[in-house]
C-alpha cells in the first residue's frame, strides 16, 4: 500500500507501507545548515524565513520563492541506509541528498581522479558532531561503494573523510588541506562521476 507523507518542505513523499517511518517533526536544521543559492542564504546561517517552533513561514509559497527547497530533503528522511542515525536536530548534522564529488590531483603526473562524496553539513555550534559512532559506521558502509564524505561547517570550511576501505594503509583519514569551495552543478556531477 502506498502512503503519502509530508517531507518537511511542502513536498509529499509517496512511500510503500513499512518504508520510511521517519518524519521531520520539530527538526528544522537543514534551514540553518544547508546553503540555498537562490535565496542568498549561506551554509550554517538560519534562513530569514525560518521561525523557531513554526518552521518555514513561506511554506505555502515555496514554489515561487525557493523551488530548490521543495525539491530537497535530507538523506536521514528519505533513504533507508540512514535508519540507524538520529534525527538531524539531535545528531547536529544533515546529510545532503544531492550527490557530489571531489577531485584528487596527482601533482607529479598531473592526472585527476573524481571521487563521489556525500556532503554532510555539520552545525558550527557542534563542530565535532561528525565523530558520532553511528555516522562513522555509515561512512564505513559507503566506503565499500567507493563513496567518501565531505564534512562542511560553512561555505568555506570543509574536511574530507576517507574510511579504511578507501585508504592504502587501511586507516581513517581526515583531509582538511587544499579544499576549494567550488560548487558543482548536477551536470558537473554526472559528467565527473560518469567518467570516473
Ligand atoms: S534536516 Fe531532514 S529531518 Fe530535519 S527538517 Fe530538514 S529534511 Fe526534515
Ligand atoms: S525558504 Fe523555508 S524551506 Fe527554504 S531554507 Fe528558508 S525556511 Fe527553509
Amino acid at each position: 500500500m502506498t502512503t503519502i507523507i509530508d517531507g518537511g518542505h511542502g513536498i509529499q513523499l509517496h512511500v510503500e507501507e513499512g518504508e520510511l517511518r521517519r518524519r521531520c517533526g520539530d527538526c528544522q536544521l537543514c534551514c540553518k545548515l544547508v546553503p540555498v543559492a537562490n535565496l542568498g542564504k549561506p551554509a550554517g546561517q538560519r534562513c530569514k524565513y525560518q521561525r523557531v517552533g513554526k518552521g518555514c513561514t513561506v511554506h505555502a509559497r515555496l514554489a515561487t520563492i525557493s523551488n530548490a527547497c521543495l525539491m530537497w530533503n535530507c538523506r536521514w528522511l528519505v533513504q533507508n541506509d540512514t535508519a540507524d542515525l538520529r534525527r538531524p536536530d539531535r545528531s547536529h548534522y544533515v546529510l545532503d541528498v544531492m550527490p557530489d564529488y571531489i577531485t584528487i590531483r596527482n601533482n607529479e603526473t598531473g592526472t585527476a581522479e573524481y571521487v563521489e562524496v556525500v556532503q554532510i553539513w555539520v552545525d558550527p555550534n557542534y563542530p565535532e558532531a561528525h565523530r558520532d559512532p553511528a555516522l562513522r559506521a555509515y561512512i564505513e558502509r559507503r566506503s565499500h561503494e567507493g563513496v567518501a564524505v565531505l564534512i562542511r561547517w560553512d561555505n568555506t570550511k570543509g574536511m574530507v573523510i576517507f574510511a579504511p576501505a578507501m585508504s592504502g594503509d587501511r586507516e581513517w583519514h581526515e583531509v582538511t588541506q587544499a579544499l576549494s569551495s567550488e560548487q558543482h552543478s548536477m551536470a558537473d556531477v554526472a559528467k565527473a562521476l560518469g567518467a570516473a
